[in-house]
């Protein structure tokens, strides 16, 4: 077994991490930046951060993901990536011809101190960036924070678009979070439905989710528009879903251009897509369809049928802070009791969310921000449980202890279906539902004595 060395004993650590519950700032920043339509995103740093930022997102999603890069060389490394930068921003939109370029930066240009605004700026002035045409930048250090912070940082320089026309558009913002392409969808499914004018930043739909037509296409035809984000200061409201991806982003709409935002759970589970559908039905002013009562109520049904599979049943759950928030709650709404949670992302406000939500559980919950998969192994070993909850790095600890995984969240390169079907609104919490119930059912299955295998469970 891959990870048998892990001990039970568990040892306070201050400075060492092992197998970490995150990746590196960049690759969120680089999955922002595909949402929006037409962008290339450029890695500011060496030619290897690039590869492997679009190695990590290609193996999730099963997508190509084209990003330019600075390919820093000795020179630069030393003395600075300011004329790569420049000659970068001219080849792209003279080879590639994007709408706009988002940049972010990486450890190395961080630690060298290249300050990618000026860069800009230096670009404008010597007419780099083509008239029409646009650039961001995020700094996104990989020395703090997590793949989380780079999204959440590229997601505000989004905002930096917005160009307030003094008349309001009738739409609301939605910044949905670290969502699959497939969640982005259902998300507009159910705005729709409501009947609520939206703009969705970022959109990874149709573009990391795209079909097979036999025609290349440098920019799928998804993601928002660089229009439609000019647009955003001058709509009446924003729903920012998760504190960690896309507070940030709202408040500053809110704060530059008086957009009031109201910050959400992620609408996982059926408690927190209460709130989300509350919200959006209040903004139009609007009573909720019945297609969408049907789908809770279809949600509570299954929630009540299968009540007895999943009571009281202990899991272990590892993830990002935004989502596994959302997921503590659901479980616990269903009588199951999360009582190992990690994240590698920071925040203490993590830890309180959490202690908050499992408060009632009738068994003691160990919660911890900036942990590591090593930390839940040793938890999970001092105390067992019968479900798991996490990305594919997860199968060896669900291998060692012969537990059963369900995979959600990033990555998940082993299983397919995550880019096609949301686990997000009541028809995503449906397919989460059963997910966990085919696990647990399946093992029942698999340990019960001939005595008690059962054809109808
Ligand atoms: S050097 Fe930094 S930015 Fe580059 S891959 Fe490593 S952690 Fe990510």
């Amino acid at each position: 077994m891959l990870l048998r060395h892990t001990p039970k004993e568990i040892t306070e650590r201050s400075a060492l991490m092992i197998n970490p519950a995150k990746t590196c700032q960049p690759i969120g920043a680089m999955y922002a930046a595909l949402g929006i339509h037409g962008c290339l995103p450029h890695s500011h740093g060496s030619q290897g951060c690039c590869a492997y930022h679009r190695s990590a997102l290609t193996r999730h999603y099963k997508e190509p993901v084209s990003a330019s890069t600075s390919s820093f060389t000795e020179g630069s490394s030393v003395f600075g990536g300011q004329a790569n930068m420049l000659q970068a921003i001219e080849n792209i939109f003279a080879v590639y011809n994007p709408e706009i370029i988002a940049c972010h930066t990486t450890c190395l240009s961080e630690t060298i101190g290249d300050d990618l605004k000026q860069i800009r700026k230096k670009a404008l002035t010597e007419g780099k960036i083509p008239e029409g045409k646009f650039m961001i930048s995020a700094s996104t250090p990989s020395y703090v924070g997590s793949h989380v912070t780079g999204f959440s940082n590229m997601v505000k320089s989004m905002v930096g678009l917005a160009e307030p026309t003094g008349k309001k558009n009738g739409k609301v913002n939605i910044i949905p979070g670290w969502v699959e392409p497939a969640d982005m969808e259902e998300i507009k499914r159910i705005t729709k439905m409501i009947g609520v004018k939206t703009i969705l930043f970022p959109d990874t739909s149709g573009v990391l989710n795209g079909p097979l037509s036999g025609e290349f296409k440098m920019y799928p035809d998804g993601g928002v528009t660089v229009a439609e984000l000019q647009s955003t200061g001058d709509s009446i409201g924003t729903l920012a879903l998760g504190e960690w991806c896309s507070a940030d982003a709202a408040r500053e709409l809110d704060t530059k251009h008086k957009v009031p935002c109201q910050i959400l759970d992620m609408p996982f589970g059926l408690k927190a897509t209460d709130r989300f559908i509350d919200a959006l039905r209040t903004i139009a002013g609007v009573t909720v369809p019945d297609e969408l009562s049907m789908e809770r109520g279809q949600l509570v049904d299954m929630i009540s049928d299968m009540h007895q599979y999943v009571y009281h049943k202990k899991v272990a759950l590892v993830g990002d802070p935004d989502q596994v928030i959302a997921m503590t709650e659901f479980l616990v709404s269903i009588d199951m009791c999360p009582i190992h949670i990690v994240t590698g992302t920071p925040g203490k406000a993590f830890e309180r969310r959490i202690k908050e939500i499992t408060k009632d559980m009738p068994f003691p919950c160990n919660v911890r921000a900036k942990g590591d998969m090593f930390l839940l192994h040793q938890w999970i070993k001092n105390d067992p449980v019968d479900l798991l909850i996490g990305n594919t790095y997860c199968k060896y600890i669900s291998r060692d202890e012969d537990i059963p995984l369900v995979r959600w969240g990033f990555p998940i390169l082993d299983r397919q279906g995550h880019q096609y079907f949301p686990t997000v609104g009541y028809k995503g919490a449906l397919r989460l539902l059963e997910k966990i119930l085919n696990v647990i059912q399946d093992r029942k299955d698999r340990d019960d004595p001939e005595s008690k295998f059962e054809l109808v469970l």
